[in-house]
């Protein structure tokens, strides 16, 4: 059931317009934020970029212009995400190699 804002009569969740006032229930039928994110998401990750676009301009509405630039900041969010996983494994062959060569060092002290 969808609780319309205006009247406070509940609709069946098909329902685009209240049966009672007439007034758009849109923003119970409009998919949530982290929906389109996924979706949005989901495209990049294939690589489709214009797809995306386009999709996050059909679920929200968004003009091109604002459509664009969300799925610029979600491709951003997620290429430092990629960059924050080499990143870890970066420090942990960083450290390896220092361990490693600490180890050499030692081993060398050992032997003058
Ligand atoms: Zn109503």
């Amino acid at each position: 059931m969808i609780t319309c804002p205006h009247c406070d009569r509940a609709n069946p969740p098909e329902n685009r317009l209240c049966a009672g006032c007439g007034a758009a229930l849109a923003t119970e039928i409009q998919p949530s934020t982290a929906d389109v994110e996924a979706r949005v998401r989901q495209l990049l990750a294939d690589g489709r970029k214009i797809e995306a676009v386009k999709i996050y301009r059909e679920l929200t509405g968004a003009s091109l212009a604002e459509a664009k630039e969300a799925v610029e900041s979600l491709a951003q969010s997620h290429k430092s995400a990629v960059v924050q996983r080499n990143g870890c494994l970066g420090a942990f062959l960083g450290m390896a190699l220092a361990l490693g060569f600490a180890t050499v060092m030692a081993a060398r002290e050992l032997v003058d």
